[in-house]
């Protein structure tokens, strides 16, 4: 089945990741069953239940991406909680009618009898009317959503380090640990070349991932496979230090033959060694010999950086340097214009009631009113405009021209209608003045980027062919 990250369809499916959009700063991603593992015998599948509501799979399934879903009529959190309350309560009995019932199972068996929560078992009450929307996953959104194993690497430093390692459809790129998952994801879709026909020898591209604690392996395993990944994610329970990064045995296992690399270690300098042309002990190398190879590692502290790079030199790594993503989110809208008390429209000037400020208003519209007045007139007057072809055509008034009396309303300053910004056709306390805010609480794991290359490497065959390609330059 195409993974929903790679060719998500037009609408969610069946046994498909998919991801509820709660709020910008709230996705959460579900697999979206048709039946409920706790079998509870209602056929509206799995049920995600949220502040919003009630939402069972059935309501989510089959829905074009995007849609907005309406939570269930009907409060399945509350009626599983009492269905589960009156399962106990049966199961009480029946201890008790054994005659091996204690003081305490009766008072809490009368206490669920009374409990109101059980009453919605035989009539579920109306739920909380709240609606989400249904969004197809992107590496983006699953590292919104995620279950956070270890630290992760987020969209502004993927991105980044993505595009600098050159990784495309068709590459192949090698990934050290794959903690959470989350680089994992974006480099999938990166390197994604399209479903191949199978007589089609290209390349489908391949991210080779290793990480060397058990369970987050075992995750990070079952993740790729539930999000059908498995023909561009090969996992490797590993350690990288010792045991280097060839597919399969890690002596005589194949190469990956690997054109980038990401290293997101504690210690990436300690893996640098198998990544050689020439291993010392034999075995193959990991790398692609017929291209340079990209190398990036993401490292917190500045030591760890010092110490990479001392390596990296040694090993005849090239062009190396040295990066930080600072990511900020800039919020860039139009600020709300008041009047100050003369009636002068003025940036900022926020009013202190809502009186003031339906006061405001009024008085806003009266003068957009008498303004557009002005501009009409203008435009009828004959040869009252006299600044260039354009003011003519469009005989728009200057607000700079413009005087606000005290009784509110304006008058234009001169007889002779000026307009200095011509293509200005919205009078600026119209639109706003233009401003931008920092968003301060941003979620990135900020660390510093080593980037080097490695060239590919040159035998006497090579310089061979290239000898004869380009004789005349021999
Ligand atoms: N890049 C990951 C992501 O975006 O979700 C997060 C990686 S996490 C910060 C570092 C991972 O490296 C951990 O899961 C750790 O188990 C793994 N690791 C540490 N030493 C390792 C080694 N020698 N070989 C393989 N994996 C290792």
């Amino acid at each position: 089945m195409p993974s929903p990250f790679l060719n998500p369809g037009a609408s969610s499916a069946a046994d498909q990741l998919a991801i509820l959009h709660l709020r910008r700063d709230n996705l959460v991603p579900a697999i979206l069953k048709t039946h409920d593992d706790e079998n509870r015998g209602y056929n509206e599948g799995k049920v995600e239940n949220n502040r919003f509501g009630s939402f069972p799979h059935s309501t989510l399934i089959d829905k074009p991406w995007g849609s907005q879903i309406a939570a269930s009529h009907v409060d399945t959190a509350k009626r599983g909680r009492a269905m589960r309350g009156s399962k106990a309560q049966k199961r009480k009995a029946a201890v008790l009618e054994e005659g091996n019932g204690e003081a305490g199972d009766q008072e809490d068996s009368q206490n669920a009898a009374t409990n109101p929560d059980d009453s919605a078992s035989a009539t579920p009450k109306a739920a909380p009317s709240g609606f989400i929307h249904i969004l197809p996953p992107t590496p983006e959104s699953w590292t919104s959503g995620l279950p956070h194993r270890t630290q992760v690497v987020y969209t502004p430093d993927y991105s980044y380090i993505l595009q600098r390692l050159r990784v495309w459809p068709g590459k192949t790129i090698i990934e050290a640990g794959a903690g959470s998952g989350s680089f994992t994801h974006a480099a999938a879709r990166a390197v994604f070349n399209g479903y191949q026909p199978a007589h089609k020898k290209q390349r489908l591209g391949q991210v080779c991932s290793f990480e060397f604690h058990e369970t987050r392996a075992g995750k990070i395993q079952a993740e790729v496979k539930d999000h059908g990944l498995e023909d561009v994610v090969k996992v490797t329970h590993r350690d990288v230090y010792n045991d280097g990064f060839l597919l399969g045995d890690p002596k005589t296992g194949q190469s990956p033959k690997a054109n980038a690399i990401f290293l997101d270690l504690p210690a990436p300098w300690l893996a640098l060694k198998h990544l050689v042309r020439d291993p010392e002990d034999g075995s193959a190398s990991p790398l692609d010999p017929s291209s340079p190879v990209h190398l990036c590692t993401f490292s917190p502290c500045i030591e760890q950086v010092q110490q990479t790079i001392k390596t990296m030199r040694q090993l005849g790594w090239l062009s190396i340097s040295m990066v930080e993503v600072v990511h900020r989110r800039l919020e860039v809208r139009r600020e709300v214009i008041g009047l100050d008390t003369e009636g002068i429209p003025r940036a900022a000037v926020f009013p202190k009631s809502v009186d003031e400020a339906l006061g405001k208003l009024r008085v806003v519209e009266k003068r957009m009113r008498e303004y557009r007045k002005i501009q009409k007139e203008a435009q009828s007057a004959e040869g009252g405009i006299v600044d260039g072809a354009a003011d003519k055509e469009n005989g728009k008034v200057n607000e700079d021209d413009i005087t606000t009396k005290t009784d509110g309303s304006v008058e234009s300053q001169s007889s002779t209608v000026k307009r200095k910004e011509t293509d200005r056709t919205t009078p600026i306390y119209e639109l706003g003045r233009l401003i931008h805010r920092t968003e301060q609480d941003l979620k990135t794991h900020t660390s510093y980027l080593v980037f080097s290359v490695l060239p590919r490497s040159w035998s006497e065959e090579d310089e061979r062919k290239q000898r004869e390609l380009w004789p005349s330059r021999s």
